[in-house]
This record gives C-alpha cells, structure tokens and sequence, in this order.
C-alpha cells in the first residue's frame, strides 16, 4: 500500500468519525478557555470536561476531532528528551473520538479495531488489547469490554491483557468522573527491542520497552467518585479516546522516529538549508534539529492562540521554548534570526488544517523574530558569563549551579533556567533549581510589595468586615449586604446605615468633617474593570421644602468587602446622622462623560480586531471622565494609516447610532455565541454582555460590568490622542471622546487660526507657510555662521600682533569669541597657516565654561613641546581637565573667572617645557 501522507493520515481518522455520525469539531485553543487549573491544553478531552462533570452539554452527543495540546512540564527530562528519542514533543496533536452518553463500550472496541486495521492497514496479529483487573479485588473487571474485544474484533484471543490500576484505571482527580479504560498496543517484533541486552527485561506489551507501542487509549466513564472514594454508576456513560497523531503517523509511514516523518521532515530540510549541512552533517547534529522543529513549531501554534513571550506562567513556556531552540540554532552557525523561516513551514504544512495559523501569519512570524532579536543581543554575553561561572566553580570542585547565578543569568542576559540547565549538564553540572525558584519568588515579592496601591492590608481588611457585621446585625442592610445598582438610575432614595470618621463608627459627623459613608442602597458605580468610581453627593431634605438639611460630596467608593459599599466624602452642610433617610445622588454629566468612554473602548477594541486582526487582546483597559486608555496585544507600532481607519472606523459606528443592548445571560453560553471574556477576568455564572449593534447583529459583544451610553450617538466624537508601546508586544492608544473630543478639537483649530494669523496666513494654508519659513530660517542660519567665522577670522588677524617670542619660540595665547569647540579648533588651523613654526593656545567661555585648546607644529612637538601637558596644566586652574595628542589637545573646565589667569600662565610652561 502507497504510503499516506500525515494530512491524508488526520483526514481519514474524521472522515471514519463523521461517517459514524460525529460531529467534527474543531480544535480547542492551547489556552483553556476556562479552566484557571490549567497551563495548557493537554488533552482531547479538555474542552469536554464540563460535559463529563455534567455542568454543560453539547448540541451533538457524538464528537471527533484532533487538538492541539502542549506538556512542558518544566522538569528535567520530559524537556531534555525532545530530540534525544523519536516521541518526545512539546506541542502535539491527539487525535479523539467521544460519546456522550450516547454509545459505549460496543462501539467504541469495533470502530477503533475497524479503523486500524481496515483503514489504516495494520496487520491484525500485531495488535495487542488491555483491560482492566483491580489488583486490590475492590472494584469490579471490566469483563464486558472483554466480551467486545472477543464478538467485535478478530483479535488474537490471547492478546487480551488484564492490567491494573496504574495502566487501565482513569481518573479525571481525587474525586469525580473515572472509569476502566482499554488500550490498543502493537507489537513491532523483537527487533524493535531496546532493552534486548538487558537479561532482567521481560519483552511484553507495558514491559517499559521500545518494542510495544501503545497507539490508542479508549476511556470508559462509568463512575462518579465521591469524597469517601466510593464509586457511583452515572446514569449516561461516556467514551473518550485518545491516540497521539505523531505516533500513529510514524507507524504508517513505517520509520522509527517521529521526527522522521513528513510532519517534521520539512521543517529539519529547511534548517539544512539554512545551515548548508551535508545529510551526515545533519545526522550528526540531528539533536539540535529536533530541538529547532519541535520548538519552533510549538511555539508557531502558542503564537497563533495569541500567547506573547513574557515572564510568566503561558508566556514564560513560550519564551523559553524559542529561547531554547535560538540556542540551539547557535549550535549548528545560525547566528541570524531563523525561527520565523521555521514557522513559516509550520504554517505552510499545518495551516489548513489550523486556519489560525494562515489567518495570523504576519503575527507569529513578527512576533517570534522579535523574541529572537531580543535574545540574541544578550545570549553570546549570558553564555560567556555562565561560562566563566562554570570554570570559577570548576577550580573549586563544585558540581552544582548555585540557584541565585542561574536566576542572575535570567534576570540580567535572559537566559531561561532550562537554558543553564542544558549547558550545564553539557558541561557535567547540575542546576540548584530549588534556589533558583526561591530567587525568583524573592524577587516577585519586591516587585509586589513595590506595586503601587496595596490599600488592603488584614487589618482593614478585617475592620470592614467588622462594620459589615455590625450593620447587618443592625438591621439596617438586606442579607446581601447594600444593595448596589448603577445602572437603572443616578439618584435614588435609601437610608444612611453607617458614618464612619477616621475609620471608627460614629452617631453623626459635623461640617467639614472627611467621612466614610455606608448606605442602605447606592446608585454609585464602584472602580472596577478599569472604569473609575463614580463622584456626586448624598442629601437629607426636610419634609417640607427644597434646601438640604445636611449634604456630603462625594470624591469616590469603594467596596473593600463584598457587600459593602463605602462613599468616600466631605460634609458640606448639616449635620448628617445614622438611620437618615437620603439621597444618593451621582454626578450625571460625570457619570455620561465616563459611559462615552467606555462605550467608545468597546468600539475601539472590536474596531481594533477587524482592522489589525484576531490577535488583538485586551491587555489593560482605563476609563475616565477625560480619556479612555486601552492596552491591547499587537508586535508593531500602529501607521499613520492605521490610525486614521481606526478613527474613522469608530466615528463611523458612532454617526450610524447604533442601539447599546444589556442582558444578563448564563456564562458559558454568552462565550459559546462568541462573546469576548477577558482571559484571566472571574466571571460568574450570570454574567452582563453588552453588545453594540442593530439588534440580532451585534458587532461588538464583550462581558462588561460597566456603565454605558444607550446609543453609539451619544459619544458625540472620539479622537486618538496617542499611540505608544508599553511593553513586549503590547500597545497603547489613549483617546477622548464627547465634550472633551469636543474642546481638544477647538482648542486645537483656535491655535491653528491664531497661528495662522502670526504668519500672515490662512489655517488651510498654514502648514506650507510653516514650512517656507524654516527654509527661510535655515538659510539665514547658514549665512549667520558664515558670517561668523568672518567675523572671528577678522578678529583673529589682529590677535596675530600679540603673538610674542619665548626662548625663541613663538607663542600666541589668547582669549577669544568662538561660537563652539570646532571652531576654536579651526581658529588654530588659522594659526598654523600663517606661522610655520610656533605654539598657540586659545581659550573662549562656551555657556557657562570655560573651554581650551593648545596645538604644536610639528617642528616644535619634534622638541618635546607637548600641546597635552600644556593644556592639562591650564586646565587644572579652570578646575577641569582635558588631553589629546602632543600636536593638538583641548580641555573644559568649571570656573570661567580664572579663563585669563589660566591663559597667561602659557609662557611661563611653555619655557619651561623648553
Ligand atoms: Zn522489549
Ligand atoms: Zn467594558
């Protein structure tokens, strides 16, 4: 049979499932949507664990697919091993099938046996099957998947295996779904064996040999584990099965090492391209070729879920992993960047299948040349320096890395710990990776402890729960605590339930007095999501009448507990008392000013995504009364172009008026219709989606507490103030909108017209007019240094009269008028011309100091006169210092008075230098 090709391989595993009635659906990102638990995508099954835990069902109770996982566990070897053996990979797919709760074990056996052995082609005695016995007799053995191996399949009777808890027993974790599970094995004959000179190895199917390949893993989930370990028949089983692509497809195209299959063939033919290797060369070097391929197309397809190298956690991995393969590259010569062109196969190869990738293509390749450009400025420094570490801790015969120069490596050249590790251990060192974990932690709790507002230290903390308590025990909140709602109305009536002063409860506060005020129920937005608190007043009104018997202003709240909500403010008036009846009264041309902000962000980043593209992120986000800030993922600065697209994009929203819409919906299905969720935002699970559009066609929908406008119209006009980088990848547009838009632009146009009127000109017409006059400008500078130097020679051609005779030689020492050093210098060229034999030191004051040069001709320098000596000696009177060569020098100094007294010292040094 004609060898398949890996795409053909991943094509007819879901054709097989979507001719059995599964849905084909499409990978799951590397980045778990929701699960905080979770680096990284590592499983098929992972965006599927809600259906298993029973939180969350699917249209579709039959599913395939293949998914994009990654394992970096960070420890030694799982990351050493990849390139030193043929399965070791970083980032991998895993080919899947699942039932939920739709068929079962029956199914499950026939189609996997059907589709490796009629489909794929392998031959039947060479498969082996496992099942599940309890070694402990406690639970039951899957006896029923036995049967279906046997009426199902053809396999070999005696290739049905019992293995216990360790190999056929899954668990998702301590308690919850789990179930026995059956493994499909093939044994690739004796030879295969790497453990043949091993007299203590058994050679059979988990017998920790190179022999048996476990290609697929069918999980069957039957029980639910509760907290005392029992186990519960579910009432709907589910099958979940995973078998590794990498592995599947180096099987059928028949090598012995998944890098020698085309999915990573064409990546190692481009390095050798690059590197201009012979095949043997390549041979030779093949780990770091691995290394390259596998980290390079990792880091392809992190870029492409929108990771972005960094420091932490995700970003970290990504960081180090192309790190790790741009040291690699150094290796075998690649001196340049490379790891795009790496990526580019990737995508080329994989970006059908993964459409992210064509999709994003400018983006990973921009954002990877990046990373690599970063990294080389340092490596060849942070190498060298590791270098003289391992050769300082040589002579003392130690063996292991301390922690803190690891981390210093880090810190200062960039070098990632697996870094160190890999040239240590080339070296025979180990790493202190304990040590280099308790630095960096140190360093995270600086850093902390340096961040700005830590307003919530335990003991505030604790005394807002106090009050909190107190109150409610009062009676004076409902069991929620204060009921808090921004977004019907500004002003509403409720009662004072707390006063507190210097952060202790009192009675009542006087005039004057800076309160702490808690009422039974506020209209005033608290800061959150980076929308800043609302300001405004709380008033008491007699019964009868209109004046305020007492009134507090409000600069701010805050909620330091949940369900508690404190106005910051001053008394103004009265004399405000607890149980109170007031009211909250935000600020309204305030609190629209803030909503045209932040209807407009919402804008700005749906705007931001269609005209750069999907990888933009929210990364930060600011809404003010007077600007919006919003800090959002992209490698490259914004063009002109750009920037006025952007403009006119949300103008244009803003003239069409579109209906601002608020509904409170259930979380995941919010995300499942598309709606942006900021990573790393808590959601609960109602959420507030605020969608921008006609209704039915939002075009901008994000889950957002916030407050807003009704219709786009209200914004008014948004104008981009700046665009600037804050940081790897990430940048800044802060914008207005409304009546600050409003009065920027007239403030601007009032400057442009007056502008104007000072050239003489129209505003239409000003720019031009701008730019005749600094030609005009420039021209008459030009003249002006000219005329200078005329000037200076003139005055120059006098001084020649005071050019006297010492020893015979002749010295000329002056002061003069110089507009810069050049010209001081040129002013000896003058000298020399018309004497050909003598010595000239000159000296002018330039700003506020004094300024000295000397120059010899070269008769003189011949005689041992030294213009250097000669101007160190002055300049030490002017309180400087200065040097240069025998035949010219110059020096500066601090104190201009003493310039003269420094100047007629010449004659005196000059002799004796003769
Ligand atoms: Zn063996
Ligand atoms: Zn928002």
């Amino acid at each position: 049979m004609k060898k398949m090709t890996s795409a053909e391989i991943r094509q007819r595993f879901l054709d097989f499932f979507q001719d059995h009635g599964h849905a084909i659906v499409p990978s799951a990102s590397l980045v778990p949507v929701d699960d905080p638990t979770l680096l990284f995508t590592n499983a098929g099954m992972n965006q599927f664990k809600d259906v298993f835990l029973g939180l969350g069902d699917r249209p579709y109770t039959r599913a395939a697919d293949t998914q994009k996982c990654m394992r970096v566990s960070g420890k030694h070897n799982d990351l050493e091993d990849v390139g030193h053996d043929g399965t070791h990979h970083t980032f991998f797919e895993m080919l899947g099938n699942w039932s939920f709760g739709d068929y079962y074990k029956k199914e499950a056996i026939a189609w996997a046996w059907e589709l490796l052995t009629e489909v794929f082609g392998l031959p039947e005695e060479r498969l082996w099957a496992t099942v599940f016995k309890d070694e402990l007799g406690e639970l039951e053995t899957d006896e029923e998947a036995v049967a279906f191996w046997r009426s199902e399949t053809k396999i070999d009777p005696d290739h049905i295996l019992y293995f216990g808890r360790k190999d056929n027993f899954w668990e998702m974790a301590k308690v919850g779904p789990c179930g026995p599970n059956s493994e499909i094995h093939l044994d690739q004959g004796p030879d295969a064996c790497d453990r043949r000179d091993d007299p203590d190895h058994v050679c059979r199917v988990n017998g920790d040999c190179s022999r048996f390949l476990e290609l697929w893993n069918l999980v069957f989930i039957q029980y639910n584990k509760d907290e005392d370990g029992n186990l519960h028949l579910l009432p709907d089983k589910h099958v979940d099965t995973g078998m590794g692509f990498e592995r599947l497809v180096a099987v059928l195209q028949g090598v012995d090492s998944n890098y020698k299959t085309d999915l990573f063939m064409p990546i190692i033919r481009r390095i050798q391209e690059m590197t201009g290797h012979t095949d043997a060369q390549v041979a030779e070097n093949i780990v770091a070729y691995c290394v390259i391929a596998d980290h390079g197309r990792a880091a392809t397809f992190l870029v492409g879920d929108g990771v972005l190298p960094g420091n932490d956690g995700r970003n970290y991995v990504l960081r180090m992993i192309l790190r790790r393969a741009a040291r690699f590259g150094r290796k075998i010569d690649l001196t340049e960047p490379f790891l795009a062109d790496v990526a580019k196969v990737v995508i080329e190869t994989m970006g059908t299948v993964f459409p992210e990738l064509a999709n994003r293509r400018q983006f990973i390749l921009t954002t990877i040349t990046q990373e690599e450009e970063r990294f080389l400025r340092t490596l060849d420094l942070g190498l060298a320096r590791l270098d003289e570490e391992l050769a300082e801790l040589e002579e003392r015969d130690v063996k292991v890395v301390p922690g803190d120069v690891a981390f210093r490596l880090y810190d200062t050249f960039g070098l990632p710990l697996e870094i160190t590790r890999d040239v240590a251990g080339e070296r025979g060192f180990e790493v202190d990776e304990a040590g280099y974990r308790a630095a960096l932690d140190e360093q995270r709790r600086r850093a902390r402890k340096a961040d700005r507002f830590e307003i919530q230290d335990e003991e505030t903390l604790k005394r807002y729960t106090g009050i909190l308590a107190d109150i409610q025990r009062d009676n004076l909140l409902g069991e929620e605590g204060v009921v808090h709602d921004p977004y019907l109305a500004t002003e509403l009536e409720t009662t004072t339930a707390a006063i507190l002063r210097d952060g202790k409860r009192v009675k009542s506060a006087r005039v004057g007095d800076q309160v702490e005020i808690v009422l039974a129920a506020t209209s005033f937005y608290v800061e959150s999501g980076g929308q800043v608190s609302d300001t405004g007043f709380i008033l008491a009104y007699p019964p009868e009448g209109d004046e305020p018997i007492w009134e507090i202003e409000v600069s701010g709240a805050l909620q330091p507990v949940p369900g508690l909500i404190v106005h910051v403010g001053r008394v103004r008036r009265g004399r405000p008392k607890v149980g109170d009846a007031a009211w909250a009264v935000v600020g309204y041309e305030r609190r629209m000013d803030i909503a045209r902000n932040h209807t407009a962000t919402h804008l700005l980043h749906s705007e931001l995504r269609y005209i750069l593209g999907e990888h933009v992120q929210q990364a930060g986000s600011l809404v003010t009364p007077d600007r919006l800030r919003f800090d959002f993922t992209h490698p490259a600065m914004l063009t002109e172009d750009e920037l006025n697209l952007v403009t006119q994009s949300v103008n244009d929203a803003i003239l069409v008026n579109y209906p601002v819409e608020v509904s409170r919906e259930d979380y995941r299905q919010a995300v499942s219709e598309g709606v942006i969720a900021l990573f790393g935002e808590k959601y609960g699970d109602e959420v507030r989606v605020l969608r921008v559009g006609w209704p039915g066609e939002p075009f901008s929908q994000e889950l957002c507490g916030g407050t807003h406008v009704h219709e786009t119209g209200e914004i008014g006009l948004f104008h981009i103030v700046s665009e600037e980088s804050v940081g790897a990848g990430v940048r800044r547009i802060e914008a207005v909108t409304g009546r600050v838009a409003v009065e920027l632009v007239e403030r601007q146009i009032g400057i442009l017209k007056r502008t104007a009127a000072y050239l003489g000109s129209t505003p239409e017409e000003v720019d031009r007019k701008a730019l005749e006059l600094l030609d005009e400008l420039q021209s008459a500078c030009k003249e002006i240094a000219h005329l200078q130097e005329k000037v200076a020679r003139r005055e120059f051609e006098t001084l020649l009269d005071d050019v006297r005779t010492v020893s015979g030689v002749s010295l000329l020492s002056a002061r003069v008028t110089a507009p810069s050093m050049d010209v001081l210098r040129e002013m000896t060229d003058w000298f020399r011309d018309r004497l050909h034999s003598g010595v000239v030191a000159l000296g002018t004051v330039l700003g506020e100091r004094p300024a000295l040069v000397v120059a010899v001709t070269p008769d003189l320098v011949e005689r041992g006169v030294d213009a250097a000596k000669l101007v160190r000696g002055m300049a030490q009177i002017v309180g400087g210092g200065g040097g240069g060569k025998p035949a010219l020098a110059q020096a500066g100094g601090r104190d201009p008075n003493r310039l003269d007294e420094a100047l007629s010292q010449a004659p005196r040094m000059l002799e004796e230098m003769l």
